[in-house]
């Protein structure tokens, strides 16, 4: 492509000088050839005017051809009769191929005794071409080097600033990407215990029954209160109630299955969500939730009722059938005022006849 343009230009910064040449030369041509007529003209005046002085008649001619040959670029004059010949040369060499001969003929009384011949150089005409043709040439190898050299350099550093800008996008969009998960996360969870949040909770609790339905199995609902909480909240404030909901939390997150889900339904209230477990192996799990919480060594637990923090649990099992997850959570909500009423401490296990309380 670069050298497509550079022959282009080449012949473009060609074509011009050439034209000028062919131009001058026919000009120089023109004007030598005027030249040779006005000198004919005048040689044949001398010759009519001395026609019987021949000695007179050759020396005005030569002084003719002396006066004309002063001119710039005339080479070679020569006046040819029949009679006399006078003749001038800067040079004695034969016209060389930038030579223009013209050549006019000397009429007496309608007969021609002689003529007249210049021989005229061109070289002041091929200087001055070959100078335009320097000057066009530089000019075709600077278009092409402005050309290709500035756009790509142009290319260069716009593809630069865009790789740049690009990187930078990237990055933005990582951070996005991180920030976005981070905020799907922050929606997903309690910002005070950092486990899942309520309508996550019910979320999970919807996705089991309907599991259930279409593959069977069962889904275990424990509902989880802490026991006269109030009393510790205005005993020793709401900042240790909340460090002792935090360290419920983590305790319920560190024994519970990672396909289990443990959540704060509302202020302390919790949920946890067990699926696939056998009956017994929930009431276990239940258990085990309760004893770990009641022998937790949560601080300044002396003045509540029994000298410990402790919490009752409703159960309840889904094993299909038509209930909805909100008739769920209150199957187990009723267990779990069942282990109030009961005496606090307590798993209650939710049975529309008669439920059963552990332990
Ligand atoms: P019960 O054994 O019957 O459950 O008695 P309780 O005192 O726990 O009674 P209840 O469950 O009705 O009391 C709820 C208390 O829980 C009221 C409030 O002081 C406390 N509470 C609720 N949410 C928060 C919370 O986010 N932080 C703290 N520190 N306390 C809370
Ligand atoms: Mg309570």
């Amino acid at each position: 492509m670069f050298v497509l343009a550079l022959a282009t230009g080449i012949l473009i910064s060609l074509s011009t000088p050439l034209t000028y040449l062919c131009l001058a030369w026919k000009t120089r041509q023109a004007e030598t050839a005027a030249l040779t007529h006005q000198i004919a003209r005048e040689a044949q005046e001398i010759i009519i005017s001395n026609s019987d002085n021949l000695e007179y008649t050759v020396l005005q001619l030569n002084n003719l051809v002396a006066r004309y040959q002063q001119k710039p670029d005339i080479k070679h004059i020569r006046i040819t009769t029949h009679r006399i010949t006078s003749e001038a040369a800067l040079t004695t060499t034969p016209p060389s191929l930038f030579d223009t001969v013209q050549r006019a003929d000397i009429n007496v009384r309608g007969t021609t005794p002689g003529y007249v011949e210049i021989t005229a150089t061109l070289a002041s005409t091929i200087m001055s071409t070959t100078l335009l043709l320097g000057i066009f040439l530089g000019l075709a190898l600077l278009t092409n080097m402005l050309l290709y050299c500035l756009p790509v350099s142009i290319v260069d550093e716009n593809s630069t600033i865009l790789r740049n800008m690009s990187d930078k996008l990237k990055r933005t969009a990582d951070e996005l990407s991180h920030v976005k998960s981070i905020l799907e996360q922050t929606a997903l969870l309690d910002c005070k215990t950092g486990l899942y949040n309520a309508s996550q909770c019910i979320k999970r609790l919807d996705e089991e029954m309907n599991r259930i339905l279409r593959y069977g199995g069962a889904v275990t609902l424990l509902i989880l209160d802490i026991d006269h909480f109030r009393i510790y909240n205005d005993l020793h404030g709401h900042i240790q109630g909340d460090e002792a909901l935090v360290t419920l939390a983590m305790l319920l997150k560190t024994q519970i299955r990672s396909n289990d889900l443990a959540g704060r339904f509302d202020g302390e209230k919790f949920f946890v969500v067990l699926p696939d477990l056998e009956k017994n192996q929930a009431v276990t799990t239940a258990d085990r939730l309760r004893a770990s919480i009641a022998i937790h060594p949560f601080p300044n637990v002396e003045q509540l009722p029994g000298g410990k923090l402790t919490a009752s649990i409703g159960m309840s099992i889904y094993a299909g059938g038509s209930l909805t997850s909100q008739q769920f959570i209150e199957q187990a909500d009723q267990a779990l005022a069942q282990a109030k009423n009961s005496g606090r401490n307590k798993v209650v296990i939710y049975q529309a006849s008669a439920m059963t309380t552990l332990p």
